[in-house]
């Protein structure tokens, strides 16, 4: 059994998150609805509003995030899904489809394997699955581009990001992760990828880990560059 079917398998939601509407497939979001969901160009645009927070990062190499973040609207109502429901089976989906609309850019040239932003141990136990790697799942099975979970691993849990600031924020999120058999991954062209993007921090802390990778290349991918 593939992934998909796997993932299939488990959930069977009969009403579109977004409108309501009753679906006759497997889906969480309608044909409708997923049509709807406003777009950002980063797949081809490049110095993009997501890319602005890594560029300073000489190993970096283009990203996107699927979809414009909207305070009012859907998105919002799907960021809170992804968050909070226990439904990876969106995640997938999601990532699924921005990869079919993807495949026709080079967004994806020249990537060697995709790393789902780990999480801790204790929080995977917690909750039962790692989401981001739903993402990366939905992507490789479009992509072919192999996912790798070897070779970075967080070591510490961060405490809430939203009570935190400036300064003592980006403490908190400084040697969160740890690397692996890094020789492995020398010169390699990395996707990371995460469900939604806030201040960079994470991403940022996963990229400084990976300064044992000598010679990678990193680019990012997510559903939602969302501004507080
Ligand atoms: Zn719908």
């Amino acid at each position: 059994m593939c992934i998909g079917e796997s993932v299939l398998a488990m959930f069977y939601p009969r009403e579109c998150l977004i409108c309501g509407h009753r679906i006759d497939t497997d889906e969480n979001i309608c044909i409708n609805c997923m049509r709807s969901l406003p777009r950002t160009e980063h797949a081809t645009l490049r110095n993009n509003r997501l890319e602005d927070l890594f560029v300073k990062d000489n190993r970096f190499v283009r990203g996107a995030a699927f979809l414009f973040y909207d305070e009012e609207g859907n998105i919002r109502r799907l960021i809170h899904e992804l968050k909070y429901s226990e439904n990876p089976r969106l995640a997938y989906e999601l990532a699924y489809k921005a990869a079919q609309e993807y495949v026709s850019t080079d967004f994806f040239e020249g990537i060697d394997c995709i790393i789902p932003i780990p999480l801790h141990p204790r929080r995977l136990r917690q909750r039962g699955y790692n989401q981001s790697l739903y993402i990366a799942k939905g992507l490789s099975d479009v992509t072919k581009i192999p996912i790798d979970t070897q070779h970075l691993f967080r070591v510490r849990n961060n405490p809430k990001q939203a009570l935190k600031i400036g300064e003592e924020r980006e403490r908190n999120v400084s040697n969160i992760f740890k690397t692996s058999y890094p020789e492995e991954m020398f010169r390699k062209h990395i996707l990371l990828v995460d469900d939604v993007i806030t201040s960079g921090l994470t991403i940022q802390s996963a990229m400084s880990a990976m300064k044992t990778f000598k010679g990678c290349s990193i680019s990012v991918f997510t559903f939602v560059h969302s501004k507080r």
